[in-house]
């Protein structure tokens, strides 16, 4: 590479405008998850960034969800670095038109400032600043989601990311950063699952004797779901919604309900889905019968040694560079970061812009952040 970190800070410092113009144009357009045509918009002028700054760029397309962006620069049958982020928000059509992308007392406003453009416009700079001055120190490869805020629930993205980020040495996630400069090197899991019991119905009063309650059924099997739960493990099941039987004088043919599990670990998913198994299985009142699905998966973002260890060194190399001092942190939401922690890689997550309050109206960035991260994306990149 032919230019320091301090001469990329300048080139940071300077290219502020611009970047603050990327960042706006990218907030300004409606591309909520739903929207596909929109967010495949936005990843085509990612691309066309991408493109000139240097990248190779092509999509994974799929019918019912925004494309995922795979940009690439550098020989990559080596171990490279992967940036990733994603391009939807949880925002509907018409927020771009009635809150615009603001500046105001140093907070950036608009739909998904904070979750994710920021970050996404942080990415973008460092790809093109590091090919502007020669960097070779590792391949790059650039993953953009088109689909991460309804965690990939009608793409193949998930089983895209593991394709892409293999051989990778490291990862950083431009999501959303923390006010207190927390960094994420751990992420909770989330599932979600419908179960439906059917039994047989019949007249409270005159014959109950035939009836076999659905709802007595799933009583047992609540409690059964729920003893999975083990704090210490960090997997929690909670029995959050139920439903069942039409009218209090009939034996209830029917009921419902809907699971959240957390985790740590993924062997701590596998163990709650073993019991499940086995509660399906099981038959309490005779002549009922269960079933259930899974209808959310969103991976955990394992706590793996790398991501601690580069966590370490970023933290020293960023304050050798005059940026401030970060603190590991462990999160409960999830991130596309856990598609990289599956595959091993050592991955700091939440390197974007900093900011409080994602898919609420109330979301805000701080401006200032902007250029600090980039400063720090780059910092890492140069010297990890
Ligand atoms: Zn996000």
């Amino acid at each position: 590479m032919n230019q320091t970190l301090q001469e990329l800070f300048a080139k940071v410092d300077a290219a502020k405008p611009a970047m603050m113009e990327t960042w706006r144009s990218l907030v300004d357009r409606d591309c909520g998850s739903d929207n596909k045509a929109g967010v495949d918009a936005v990843g085509q002028d990612i691309k066309a960034f991408l493109e000139a700054a240097g990248c190779r760029v092509r999509f994974h397309e799929y019918e019912k969800a925004g494309n995922m962006l795979v940009a690439e620069y550098g020989d990559m049958s080596k171990p490279f670095v992967v940036l990733t982020g994603h391009m939807d928000t949880v925002f509907a059509d018409g927020t771009a038109a009635a809150r615009p992308f603001t500046v105001k007392d140093g907070r950036v406003t608009g739909p998904g400032a904070l979750d994710m453009k920021g970050g996404d416009t942080i990415l973008m700079y460092a790809v093109k600043f590091l090919i502007e001055a020669g960097y070779d120190r590792y391949p790059i490869k650039v993953i953009l989601a088109g689909d991460e805020e309804v965690g990939h629930g009608k793409s193949e993205a998930g089983k895209d990311y593991l394709a892409e980020v293999k051989g990778a040495v490291m990862g950083f996630n431009m999501e959303t950063g923390f006010i207190d400069n927390g960094i994420v090197i751990e992420r909770k899991g989330c599932c979600r699952y419908r179960w439906d019991i059917d039994g047989v119905g019949a007249h409270a009063g005159n014959n109950p004797e035939a009836g076999r309650s659905a709802v007595k059924e799933l009583a047992h099997k609540l409690l059964d779901m729920e003893a999975l739960t083990d704090f210490a493990e960090g997997t929690t099941v909670n029995v959050g919604v139920i439903g069942g039987g039409t009218v209090a004088n009939a034996v209830p043919e029917h009921a419902w309900c809907i699971v959240d599990v957390r985790f740590r670990t993924m062997a701590g998913l596998a163990r709650v889905e073993k019991g499940f198994e086995e509660i399906a299985k099981k038959t309490y009142i005779d002549h009922t019968a269960t079933k259930y699905e899974r209808t959310v998966l969103v991976p955990a973002m394992e706590r793996i040694e790398g991501s601690e260890k580069l966590f370490e060194r970023a933290n020293e190399e960023a304050q050798k560079a005059g940026l401030p001092a970060m603190k590991a942190i462990a999160v409960g939401g999830g991130s596309d970061s856990a598609y990289l922690t599956m595959a091993g890689i050592p991955t700091l997550c939440a390197m974007g812009v900093k900011g409080e309050f994602n898919h609420t109206v109330r979301e805000w960035a701080e401006e200032s952040s902007l250029t600090e991260r980039e400063k720090l994306l780059l910092t890492c990149l140069v010297t990890l």
